[in-house]
């Protein structure tokens, strides 16, 4: 089954509601006048909360052939969890996609496999597509570890979730030492890994599911080094943080094709 390239821009902490509006056009802008054709590869803008509404109003309003997302959702339905946000508050904003388990989450906020699990769990009862990342820190790297430590990730993230779900959900392979440092890793790198992970979601459900998945890569993918890591077998899209906020980058790493 062909998977359809996903190219997601992660804005982090980035961009108030006001700039989303002048980003999100000149994305549009940009992607236009590059032919971008939204069947060969889908194009996602992940805002903070905060931008949501505002990004949902103008992609819907001018129709424009782009997504959008959260950056994180609460595992609980509702009630008193100050500051945290609902599936189904993202679900009514209209959200496709939201990011759990991103190394900063996990880094400054202490989120464990379960609680990754918790939450892609929560989105998918909403009808949400979780991108659920995963990914090593350099320490582990050095002790080779990498494949071993992120496929335990996976597992960890996809418990109980059954073949008919994680079928269609994403995971976004982002080896820690990756991530807004400039230092990608090489396609071979990342190809290691990803068909790591297409192999342990076939094992664990069925060639079906693991041929279905989409699996990105993310750390420092700009426009130079985009086409590459599309190259290989197991690489479906790209988790864009830096590059995003950058619209012609942005834009030139969609239409990678
Ligand atoms: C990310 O935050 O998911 C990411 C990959 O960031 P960057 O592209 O800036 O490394």
């Amino acid at each position: 089954m062909a998977r359809k390239p996903i190219m997601a821009g992660n804005w982090k902490m980035n961009m108030n509601h006001v700039d989303a509006v002048g980003l999100v056009q000149k994305l549009a802008f940009t992607l236009q006048d590059k032919g971008y054709d939204p069947e060969a590869s889908e194009c996602v803008v992940i805002p903070p909360f905060t931008g949501i509404r505002t990004v949902q109003t103008l992609i819907e309003g001018d129709r424009l052939p782009i997504v959008h997302g959260a950056q994180d959702v609460s595992e609980h339905d509702d009630g008193a969890y100050t500051g945290d946000i609902s599936a189904d508050m993202l679900a009514k904003l209209g959200c496709t996609y939201v990011i759990v388990g991103h190394s900063e989450r996990r880094q400054y906020h202490g989120e464990t496999d379960e609680l990754v699990n918790a939450k892609a769990v929560k989105a998918l009862s909403k009808g949400l597509t979780p991108i659920i990342c995963v990914g090593e820190s350099l320490e582990v790297r050095k002790a080779g570890q990498h494949v071993e430590f992120t496929v335990a990730q996976v597992r960890g993230a996809l418990a109980g979730i059954p073949a008919g779900q994680v079928a269609g959900l994403v995971i976004a392979y982002e080896p820690v030492w990756a991530i807004g440092t400039g230092e990608v890793a090489t396609p071979e790198d990342a190809q290691e890994v990803c068909g790591a992970i297409r192999r342990a979601v076939t094992e664990l459900y069925d060639e079906a599911t693991g041929q279905s998945v989409r699996i990105q890569y993310g750390g420092s993918v700009k426009p130079g080094s985009v086409t590459a890591i599309m190259a290989k077998p197991d690489i479906d899209g790209a988790l864009v943080g830096g590059a995003s906020l950058k619209p012609d980058d942005f834009a030139a790493i969609v239409r990678f094709y």
